[in-house]
C-alpha cells in the first residue's frame, strides 16, 4: 500500500488524483489547469477508475501534492485496500435514466471505506440503473439502482484481467444504508476468509459464496415493506 506515485520508464512521474466519485466543481477543473502548467505536467490522463494522472517531473512532486490538497483533491492509493469508488452519471443532473441518487451513496461510501485495508485490492462500483455504465458486474463489490434508494448488490466480480468473471448477486431491493451495513459485513467476511494478497473472487472460488452471504434478517431489515411483500409472495 502506498501512494499512487510511480516512475515512467521516461524518468517521469505518473501521479493519480482522486476525486469525489470523479465529481470535479469548476474551480477545481481551473485550478488543476493552473496546477498542471505550474507543475510542468506533460500529460493530464483520464483512467477508467474515474481518477486523473498527471506526468509530471519528479523535482515538482511537493508542488503537485501542496496544489492537490489546496483544491480540495487528494492524491490517489495503490495496494492492498479499499479503492475509490467508480459512479456513473446517475443522478437527476446528470443521466435521465438514473434510478437513484448514486453520487450521493457513492460520495458516502468513498468517505467511509477509501483506504480501509483488505487483503487485496478492493474495488466499488455503482450504476444508476441496469444499464451498468461503470460495469458494477465486473467490480469486487458492484451496485445498481433498482429504484429510488433500493439497489441490488452483486460480489466478487473482475475485470481487467485475463479471466474475467462476473459478479453474483448477494441483495436485491435493499436501500443505501443496506448497502452501506452490507459492505460492511463482506469487508469483516473478506478479512476472516481470504489468505493473503487474495482478491475476493478467488476466495469465493476457494470456499464458495454461502460464508459471504449474510442472514436473511439482515437484508430483510434494510428492504423497504413492499419489496418483502414482493419477495414474499414471489417465495423467496
Ligand atoms: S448506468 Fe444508467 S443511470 Fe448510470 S449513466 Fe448509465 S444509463 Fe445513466
Amino acid at each position: 500500500m502506498g501512494d499512487a506515485i510511480f516512475k515512467q520508464r521516461s524518468g517521469y512521474l505518473g501521479v493519480g488524483i482522486v476525486a469525489r466519485c470523479g465529481i470535479l466543481t469548476p474551480a477545481q477543473v481551473s485550478g488543476l489547469g493552473e496546477l498542471a502548467q505550474a507543475v510542468e505536467c506533460r500529460y493530464c490522463k483520464l483512467t477508467t477508475r474515474q481518477t486523473l494522472i498527471f506526468v509530471i517531473p519528479e523535482t515538482k512532486l511537493e508542488d503537485l501534492r501542496a496544489g492537490v490538497a489546496a483544491l480540495g483533491l487528494r492524491v490517489g492509493v495503490f495496494g492492498e485496500i479499499v479503492r475509490n469508488v467508480k459512479a456513473c452519471a446517475g443522478n437527476k443532473d446528470l443521466c435521465q435514466r438514473s434510478l437513484s441518487d448514486v453520487f450521493e451513496l457513492g460520495g458516502e461510501i468513498q468517505d467511509r471505506f477509501m483506504d480501509r485495508p483488505t487483503p487485496c485490492d478492493f474495488k466499488i462500483a455503482l450504476a444508476g440503473c441496469h444499464r451498468g455504465c461503470t460495469d458494477p458486474l465486473c467490480a469486487d463489490y458492484g451496485i445498481i439502482a433498482t429504484g429510488n434508494d433500493t439497489y441490488n448488490v452483486y460480489l466478487g466480480g473482475r475485470g481487467g484481467s485475463r479471466k474475467p468473471i462476473h459478479a453474483r448477486p448477494i441483495a436485491t431491493g435493499i436501500t443505501g444504508e443496506g448497502v452501506i451495513n452490507l459492505l460492511t459485513f463482506i469487508l469483516e467476511r473478506y478479512d476472516a476468509l481470504a489468505e493473503p494478497r487474495e482478491r475476493i473472487c478467488n476466495t469465493i472460488a476457494r470456499v464458495g459464496l454461502e460464508p459471504f452471504l449474510p442472514p436473511e434478517d439482515f437484508l430483510t431489515r434494510y428492504r423497504p415493506q413492499e419489496e418483502n411483500d414482493f419477495l414474499a409472495f414471489a417465495g423467496f
